[in-house]
């Protein structure tokens, strides 16, 4: 595709903390070599387990206002107290040299996104009851009993901008959430204006034959 001048599509995959968005896009990421995530920057503490620069580009306040004053983000937001960003450059080299790129982002950078990018194609992730989003919740183990109640109370707002975006995917049972992701960034490959380029040859023989 990129030798083709094609862009990557742009994924943008939203949903309420606890729905299960992080384990699906990293088993998408194995499934799916043609996928890349971008790591967000965030200024919220880092959890046991976490990597700097795998899971996120962790940075303090200052460096985050700076980045924000020198245009890095494509979009940043205030998510739960903490500021999230997505880096500008990455995002765009990688769609630019035709690789899919996806973004896990909450809902306002979503919009920031869509405003932005309006040919980006948007998925929302909801749990199949708010009773399962609390046990997936303390199930993690990964936050304090507070920030789980502050998460709960957010996700309501977050689930009122579900309608916004293309595609909506429930994570009941996990496989089948998988396959429903992988099928919509398959889908988008098979498109005619990318398969047109990339099969061009196929095309040309198929209607010359006489
Ligand atoms: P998790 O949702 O439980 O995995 O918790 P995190 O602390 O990792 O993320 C909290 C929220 O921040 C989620 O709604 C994410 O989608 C959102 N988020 C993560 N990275 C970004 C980003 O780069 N930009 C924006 N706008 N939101 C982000
Ligand atoms: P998010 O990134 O949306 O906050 P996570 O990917 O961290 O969510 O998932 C939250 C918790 O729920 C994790 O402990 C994860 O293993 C679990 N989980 C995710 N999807 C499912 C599912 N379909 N069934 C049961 N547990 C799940
Ligand atoms: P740098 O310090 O050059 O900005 O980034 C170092 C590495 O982190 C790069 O190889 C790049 O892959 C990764 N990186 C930096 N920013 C981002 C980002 O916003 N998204 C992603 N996915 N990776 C990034």
């Amino acid at each position: 595709m990129s030798q083709a001048g094609e862009q990557g599509t742009l994924f943008v995959i939203s949903a309420p903390s606890g729905a299960g968005k992080t384990s699906l896009v990293a088993e998408m990421l194995r499934e799916d070599a043609g996928l890349g995530v971008s790591v967000s920057h965030t200024t919220r503490p880092m959890r046991d387990g976490e990597k700097d620069g795998v899971n996120y580009h962790f940075v303090s306040r200052d460096e985050f206002e700076a980045m924000i004053a020198r245009g890095d983000f494509l979009e940043h937001a205030d998510v739960f107290g903490n500021y999230y960003g997505t880096s500008q450059v990455w995002v765009r080299e990688r769609l630019a040299s035709g690789r899919d790129v996806i973004l896990e982002i909450d809902w306002q950078g979503a919009a920031q996104v869509r405003r932005l990018m309006p040919e980006c194609v948007s998925i929302f992730i909801v749990p199949p009851s708010a009773a399962i989003l609390r046990e997936r919740l303390v199930g993690r183990g990964t936050d304090a009993a507070e920030v789980i109640e502050r998460r709960l109370s957010e996700a309501e707002e977050e689930c009122r901008h579900a309608v916004e975006f293309d595609y909506l995917v429930v994570n009941d049972e996990f496989s089948v959430a998988l396959g429903d992701l992988l099928a919509i960034a398959r889908s988008r490959r098979l498109r005619m204006p990318v398969q047109q380029v990339r099969y061009a040859q196929l095309l040309d023989g198929l209607c010359d034959r006489g």
